[in-house]
């Protein structure tokens, strides 16, 4: 097995074709062309149970997981989230809207943001939405006002930041006393606008949330949060008489980019935290709230896969090579944001990766840019050529979703690998489609 098939669900055939969820990859790029986004259904329903199982087991049968939906956004992955008996995160008035339009259960979506429009709060109430999880005091008063106005009593969580750096990229990490995100426990924010949600007559608090951040492997991280957090709701319960109902704990569980990067076992973490709320819990004396966790990366990520054909190899002697591929940043903008790693492979011939010498170029797209880098420092065959095919592996989260039109270039369909069949969960985007707006 090369080590560079870093999910149990990737896979070469004998005829030496790299496969995801048992199927060639060479036969699906000529069925639905290039590039072309996979996501591995059997997968992701595996990682839901996996996360429901879990958080049952560790939390109890008012626990619940929800899917981070910002992570991959589309009305298909509502249907399954809603038949896995998941909840889910939105993040904006668009995703609310496609949870919604496929009859996703309302009450069950959360509605997140550090800054929710009053159209978009609005549009959240008027749907139904379960819960806003509220950042800060003007969107409470926000909040007031546009339940009054619709006549009803809004659930809401605050978000709180607990203080915690969880060591992982700055651009994703939101659990420091000074994000954008929440309200900060340790300068005193935190009760001040506990104190004045429960004054309030149009919302009902139903409990805290927060999220430290993204891509995290340390179980500490989430134990110290937790920990910060059950002390917070005691101290609420103590100060105030207010007992919290739901306690979320966040997403953020980390996923496999490179054969380096370690595996987070779901079960075995999530037990671990479960075992020290429940201790806490007693010690603190509070009742166990219903623990939420909003797993977004880790339900999609491994399932994804980018395929695409090679176009130009371009070597310029004593300085670099380039390989072209027909897509790159429009489709997966994280390299050119974060420097995000990817492992790539040949998909046609993964064998060529051990046989020959091989060569380090940049893996670079087709957009009239030079930051349109999908990698760099890639090892790639020396006879890598015009029409080979390239797999840019864990690609399932935060590429179609975080997607642009950026050159007019129309975007990838998404198709969906099941039980051993294929089909189009996303159409690819024509020039018509990416014109559709224009007067
Ligand atoms: C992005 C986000 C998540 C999901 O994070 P992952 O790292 O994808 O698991 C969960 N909760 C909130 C509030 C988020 O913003």
């Amino acid at each position: 097995m090369m080590k560079e098939l870093i999910c149990d669900n990737l896979s070469v055939n004998e005829r030496d074709h790299l496969c995801l969820g048992g199927q060639d990859t060479v036969l699906l790029a000529e069925r639905y062309g290039t590039p072309l986004y996979l996501l591995d259904e059997d997968r992701i329903r595996l990682q839901c149970r996996t996360y429901r199982k879990a958080m049952t087991e560790a939390f109890g049968e008012k626990a619940l997981p929800l899917y981070a939906s910002k992570a991959a956004s589309f009305k298909q992955i509502y249907r399954i989230m809603w038949e896995e008996g998941m909840g889910v995160d939105v993040v904006s008035a668009g995703e609310a809207y496609t949870a919604d339009s496929v009859g996703f259960p309302m009450e069950r979506a959360y509605f997140h943001s550090n800054n929710k429009t009053d159209a978009d709060i609005s549009d959240a109430i008027s749907r139904g939405i379960g819960y806003l999880v509220v950042d800060n005091r003007e969107e409470l008063d926000a909040i007031e006002r546009i339940a009054g106005g619709q006549g009803k009593v809004q659930k809401i969580l605050l978000r709180l930041t607990p203080g915690i750096d969880p060591h992982t990229y700055e651009a994703v990490a939101t659990g420091n006393v000074d994000s954008k995100f929440g309200s900060a426990i340790e300068t005193g924010q935190a009760e001040e606008i506990t104190a004045y949600a429960l004054k309030l007559s149009h919302i009902r608090l139903a409990g805290f949330h927060c999220h430290v951040g993204s891509q995290v492997f340390d179980a500490d991280v989430f134990l110290r949060s937790a920990s910060i957090m059950l002390e917070f709701v005691a101290h609420m319960k103590k100060r105030y008489g207010y007992v919290a109902e739901e306690l979320d704990l966040g997403g953020g569980f980390g996923v496999r980019y490179l054969a380096e990067d370690p595996v987070m076992e779901i079960e075995k973490n999530i037990r671990i935290i479960g075992n020290a709320v429940r201790k806490q819990c007693a010690m603190l004396e509070i009742d166990l709230p219903a623990i939420r966790m909003e797993p977004g990366r880790s339900i999609v990520a491994e399932a994804g896969m980018t395929l695409y054909t090679v176009g130009t190899v371009k070597r310029i002697p004593g300085y670099k090579n380039y390989v072209s591929v027909d897509g790159g940043m429009a489709d997966n903008p994280r390299f050119a944001l974060y420097r995000s790693p990817y492992t790539l492979l040949l998909a046609n011939r993964t064998e060529a990766a051990d046989a020959e010498e091989q060569m380090r170029c940049s893996v670079v797209g087709r957009c009239c840019e030079s930051g349109d880098i999908l990698q760099e420092n890639v090892k790639m065959p020396q006879s890598v050529a015009r029409g080979d095919l390239l797999a840019v592996l864990t690609t399932g989260a935060y590429n179609y979703s975080m997607s642009s039109n950026y050159n007019r270039i129309p975007r990838p369909p998404v198709v969906m690998l099941a039980g051993g069949e294929s089909y189009v969960a996303v159409k690819r985007e024509t020039p018509e489609d990416v014109c559709r707006n224009d007067l």
